[in-house]
C-alpha cells in the first residue's frame, strides 16, 4: 500500500531528449543504404519472418557500419517472433544461450543472429518484485524480458546502435536520433548515462571500443561519468572481461583504444599491475605497450594472424621488474625470482581478466625465452632457433629494445644469425667468446642481480 502511494508521488521519469516512442522514419531517398549491400541471407531471413506475419529488421552494428561505409563484421536481425517461432521458420536454425535465448541461422560459414525484441528492466516493477534481476548497485543480472520494437530500441546501449533497417521497404527506423549522432560522429548512450553504466559497466568499455573503431568522440554527458564509475568494472565476471578485452585489443585500433582507456581511467581496473608500472615508469611502459599495439593493428590490417598471448605478454611485462626485485630483496636468486614473479603476476591478472590456460602458457614461454635468448654458446643458438616459441620470443625481444631496454645488440645479433649461412653462424658463435653465459651483455656492462630487470627500469629513465 505504502509503496504504491510513494510510487504515485514520485516525479515522472525524466524523458531524455534522445529517447522517443515514435521513430523518425527515413525513406529510401533519405539515406544511403541499399538492400543489395546487406548479406542476402540476412535479408532473406527478414523477408521470411515478415511474410510469416512478424516484425523483423536488420539492426545494430551492421546498419551503423553500412551508413559509415564500413564493411560490417556480421549481420544481426531483430524480430517480434520468439526464438521458438523463429526456429519453426528455418530448418537451419539453432536456439542458443541461457542468459537470453537467441537463434543462430546457419548458411554454410555465415551465421545470422536473430534476437527477439527485448525490453528494458522497468525499475519500478523491479522494486516491487522479490526476484530482482539487478544487484545492489543496479547492475542488470538477467536481461531476458521480451518487449516491443520501441522497448528493444530503448534498451540498446548507444544511439548509433539502435537503428533498424527494413530491407523490404528500404526504410530506417530511428528511435534515438542515431542518424544525427552518426552524422556528428558521436557515441552517445541512450537514456541517463549514469544509470546505463550502472546497469552494465561494460558499456564504458564499449563506448571506448566504438569511439576508437569509428574514430568518433564520446559525447560529453556520456563521457563524464566514466572516470568516477570506472571501478564498477571490478564487479564484472572475469570471463566476460576477457572477451571484452580481446575485442578492445583485436579491433585493429588497439593503440588508440589503449590511450583512451588510460585517459578515462579504465585501464586500471582491467590491468592493475600494468597501470602501476605505467605510473612508476611512464615512458618505458607506455612505449612498450604502444609499440606492441601499433604492431598488432598493423598485422590485423595486413591480414596476418595475431596471438592474444603476445598481446598479454606485452601488456603485463612492464609489471614484472618490480616483482622480481621484491622477491630478490627477500633473498630469492634471480631466475627463481623471475619464475615466481611471472606466476604471481599472471594469477593476479586472471582474477580481473580470466585469461585461459591456452594463452597463459605461451605468455610464460615468451617471457622464458627472454631469459634464454642471451645464452647462445655451443649448440644453444641452433636449439633456440628450432624452438616453436623462437619467433614470438625474438619479436618480443625487438619490442623490448624498441621501448629502450638495453640488451647490447642482442636483437640485431639474432636478426643476423637467422640470415646467415652455416659457416657464418659458426663464426658468430665463436666471436661471442665468454660473454654469453648468463646474459647478452659483456661483463663491463653487467651489474649485479638480474641484468635485464635492471635494464628495464633504467631504460625507463625514471
Ligand atoms: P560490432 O561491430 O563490434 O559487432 P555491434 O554494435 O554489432 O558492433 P555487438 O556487441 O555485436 O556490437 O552487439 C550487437 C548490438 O547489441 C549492439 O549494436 C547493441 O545495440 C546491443 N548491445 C550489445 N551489448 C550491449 C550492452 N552491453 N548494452 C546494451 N546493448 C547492447
Ligand atoms: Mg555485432
Amino acid at each position: 500500500m505504502l509503496k504504491k502511494l510513494f510510487q504515485s508521488l514520485r516525479p515522472p521519469v525524466r524523458r531524455v531528449q534522445h529517447q522517443r516512442t515514435t521513430p523518425e522514419v527515413l525513406n529510401s531517398g533519405q539515406h544511403s543504404l541499399q538492400r543489395g549491400q546487406f548479406s542476402r541471407h540476412a535479408v532473406g531471413i527478414v523477408e521470411r519472418l515478415q511474410n510469416a506475419g512478424y516484425q523483423a529488421y536488420l539492426v545494430g552494428g551492421c546498419v551503423r557500419d553500412m551508413l559509415l561505409g564500413i564493411t560490417p563484421k556480421d549481420f544481426d536481425v531483430a524480430t517480434s517472433a520468439t526464438p521458438e517461432q523463429v526456429r519453426a521458420e528455418f530448418r537451419n536454425a539453432r536456439v542458443i544461450g541461457r542468459r537470453f535465448k537467441l537463434v543462430h541461422v546457419h548458411f554454410g560459414r555465415e551465421i545470422i543472429e536473430v534476437a527477439t525484441f527485448r525490453a528494458h528492466h522497468p525499475q519500478d516493477e523491479e522494486e516491487n518484485s522479490n526476484q530482482s534481476s539487478r544487484n545492489e548497485s543496479g547492475r542488470i543480472l538477467r536481461d531476458n524480458v521480451y518487449g516491443t520494437l520501441e522497448d528493444d530500441a530503448q534498451r540498446r546501449d548507444f544511439t548509433i546502435n539502435a537503428l533498424y533497417y527494413d530491407p523490404v521497404s528500404e526504410r530506417i527506423l530511428d528511435y534515438a536520433n542515431g542518424v544525427h549522432d552518426i552524422r556528428n560522429r558521436l557515441i552517445r548512450l541512450i537514456g541517463d548515462p549514469q544509470q546505463r553504466y550502472q546497469e552494465d559497466p561494460v558499456r564504458m568499455l564499449r563506448a571506448v571500443r566504438f569511439a576508437a573503431k569509428l574514430d568518433f568522440g564520446i559525447e560529453k554527458h556520456s563521457a563524464l561519468p566514466i572516470k568516477p564509475m570506472a571501478q564498477l568494472l571490478r564487479e564484472i565476471p572475469s570471463a566476460r572481461l576477457f572477451e571484452e578485452t580481446l575485442k578492445l585489443f583485436l579491433s585493429g585500433h588497439a593503440a588508440d583504444t589503449f590511450e583512451m582507456l588510460v585517459d578515462l581511467e579504465l585501464f586500471e581496473p582491467l590491468f592493475p599491475a600494468s597501470n602501476e608500472a605505467l605510473e612508476e615508469h611512464p615512458t618505458y611502459t607506455h612505449t612498450l605497450i604502444s609499440e606492441a599495439l601499433i604492431n598488432t593493428d598493423l598485422r590485423i590490417k595486413q591480414g596476418k594472424p595475431v596471438t592474444p598471448a603476445f598481446l598479454f605478454a606485452a601488456l603485463l611485462w612492464p609489471a614484472l621488474p618490480a616483482r622480481v626485485l621484491r622477491l630478490q630483496s627477500r633473498g630469492m636468486p634471480p631466475i627463481p625470482a623471475m619464475q615466481e614473479a611471472a606466476h604471481e603476476l599472471i594469477s593476479e591478472q586472471c582474477q580481473r581478466i580470466a585469461i585461459p590456460k591456452r594463452f597463459t602458457m605461451p605468455i610464460r614461454e615468451i617471457w622464458d625465452m627472454q631469459e634464454r635468448l642471451p645464452r647462445r654458446s655451443g649448440k644453444r643458438a641452433d636449439q633456440l632457433l628450432d624452438n616453436p616459441r623462437f619467433r614470438a620470443g625474438y619479436d618480443f625481444l625487438l619490442l623490448r629494445e624498441s621501448a629502450g631496454e638495453e640488451t647490447d645488440g642482442l636483437g640485431e645479433w639474432w636478426t643476423d644469425y637467422q640470415e646467415c649461412n652455416e659457416s657464418e653462424r659458426r663464426d658468430m658463435i665463436r666471436e661471442l667468446g665468454g660473454r654469453d653465459e648468463s646474459g647478452a651483455a659483456p661483463r663491463k656492462r653487467r651489474r649485479s642481480g638480474t641484468k635485464r630487470k635492471r635494464d628495464a627500469s633504467s631504460a625507463a629513465g625514471e
